[in-house]
């Protein structure tokens, strides 16, 4: 076969360069026609649009096309020509074609259409070469680069939390040990306590449920920083927008108060969703046809919309009103409760009909670290609340105050020996400081109108379920 230098289909598609030769490779989706003609839908993964490849049978070798069939991987060298009353305005017409790798039809799973998002985890080798998953993963791809885009642009500095962490009290959740020990084997102390300092730390090590602590000692250096890493959290929460294993975007900006916190984290998501309608329009689109009518309908409602920032204690007032006149919620309410997501969705979906900051939380519900009101009950706390997902982002003013820090530590009775270095940050230069924390596949949940957060990561990690 000549070699051509290989083209995108993305590029192949957007060209008018009609009579050029090109070359492009990838996968078949269906190939289709009669004795004389065939017209094979090929996708390489630039782009969720297939280009259409017309070969005349007579020029082909039966043997090779009896190959050509869907899931397989092949290389094709044609003629680019302008199609007539098709979708595309370009599509190829084949000079020569070769077999990559064959996909045998009797076992390739992705066969035929329609499977469910159920089976598809099963597969999850495979499913990118779905449509649905080439969509949600470059729309993935592209919110990674936006959001780094978004902070590098604003003078904030990309900062490295370590994954590995030796204190057990970052304050988000329930963590996963990390040891080489050997777990049939393990040493005690008289009181039956494990003895880590043979373990490769020399001390008890987990993975990170938050960078968020780090993040500050880094805040109160350069000013303004983000981290976007891996995250782990090791609670049984088997809902459709929990995993074990996600990735977190955590800014932190030195000199930030509550109000200019919520200001970051309004202009920061609607930035995302922006460059989702600007920048995946085409899989944005698919999505919004294949599994939810009212995608972009929503993506551009969070653009229009100011959110609502609300007090925690007004919005449990809504919320007890609603239960007064009647409407039902699983979970009780009351003033103190941890809302659950139903409660949130209310909030936003059915009172205010639009994104909404609550602030002020109770503090027994909240993590040590964040700035305590006056009224000695509640904390400097927001949590952003979204249609459709509940929390997406959680955050706060932190508490600057170092003997203010110091006895909430006590009062909670965290372990002073984790806490010598952040606490630090109060004892020398203290300032006021903020930031938060988006979960990336609750964004991605929403930007791609996926239902099971499941579904937004390439291998997703949840309690039973460490396949692949
Ligand atoms: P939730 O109440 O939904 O369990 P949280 O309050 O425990 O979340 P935070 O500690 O505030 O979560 O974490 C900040 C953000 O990280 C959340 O707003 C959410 O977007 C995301 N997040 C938290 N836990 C998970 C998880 N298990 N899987 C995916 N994303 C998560
Ligand atoms: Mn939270």
């Amino acid at each position: 076969m000549e070699k051509i230098r290989r083209t995108r289909i993305a590029d192949v598609l957007k060209s008018e360069s009609f009579g050029t030769k090109v070359n492009v490779r990838g996968w078949v989706r269906t190939r289709r026609g009669s004795k004389q003609v065939n017209f094979i839908a090929l996708n390489d993964g630039s782009t969720i649009n297939n280009l259409q490849i017309v070969v005349d049978i007579d020029n082909f070798d039966e043997e090779v096309l009896k190959l050509v069939t869907t899931g397989a991987c092949i290389s094709v060298n044609g003629t680019l020509v302008e199609s007539v009353g098709q979708k595309q305005k370009v599509e190829m017409h084949a000079d020569e074609i070769e077999v990559l790798g064959a996909a045998d039809p009797a076992t390739y799973p992705l066969q035929k259409k329609g499977h469910t998002m159920e089976f598809l985890r099963e597969i999850a080798h495979l499913r990118p070469r779905t449509n649905t998953f080439g969509a949600v993963f470059r729309i993935r791809h592209n919110m990674a680069i936006a959001i780094h885009k978004f902070f590098h642009d604003r003078g904030f500095y990309y900062f490295h939390t370590p994954i590995v962490t030796g204190s057990d009290c970052e304050g988000a959740g329930q963590m996963f040990q990390v040891t080489t020990m050997n777990l049939y084997d393990l040493k005690k102390d008289e009181n039956g306590s494990i003895i880590y300092d043979n373990d490769f730390f020399g001390k008890q090590a987990s993975l990170t449920v938050s960078g968020q602590l780090e993040g500050e000692l880094a805040a109160t250096a350069l000013g303004a920083i983000y981290t976007f890493g891996p995250t782990f959290r090791a609670e049984n929460s088997n809902t459709p927008r929990h995993l074990a294993e996600f990735w977190m975007i955590e800014p932190e900006v030195a000199f930030n108060e509550i109000e200019d916190n919520m200001d970051l984290a309004e202009e920061f998501i609607k930035y995302c969703v922006k460059w989702a309608l600007d920048n995946c329009r085409d899989d944005v689109q698919f999505l919004n046809d294949m599994f939810d009518k009212e995608l972009i309908t929503r993506l551009e409602g969070v653009l229009r919309d100011d959110f609502v920032r609300l007090p925690y204690t007004d919005g449990i007032k809504i919320l007890e009103e609603a239960v007064a006149k009647g409407h039902k919620f699983e979970y009780p309410v009351y003033w103190g409760v941890d809302l659950a997501s139903e409660h949130e969705r209310f909030l936003v979906e059915e009172h205010f009909k639009r994104p909404v900051i609550l602030t002020d939380y109770p503090k027994e519900i909240k993590a040590f670290y964040m700035k305590q009101n006056e009224d000695g009950k509640t904390v400097r706390a927001m949590d952003v609340l979204f249609p459709k997902i509940g929390e997406i982002i959680g955050g706060s003013e932190r508490e600057s105050d170092y003997d203010k820090l110091l006895s909430r530590i006590k009062e909670l009775d965290i372990p002073m020996k984790d806490m010598w270095w952040y606490l630090d940050t109060r004892r020398f230069g203290s300032c006021p400081h903020s930031g938060f924390g988006l979960g990336f596949e609750r964004l991605l949940l929403f930007v791609t109108g996926m239902t099971n957060i499941r579904d937004v990561i390439p291998f997703p990690r949840t309690p039973k379920n460490a396949e692949f």
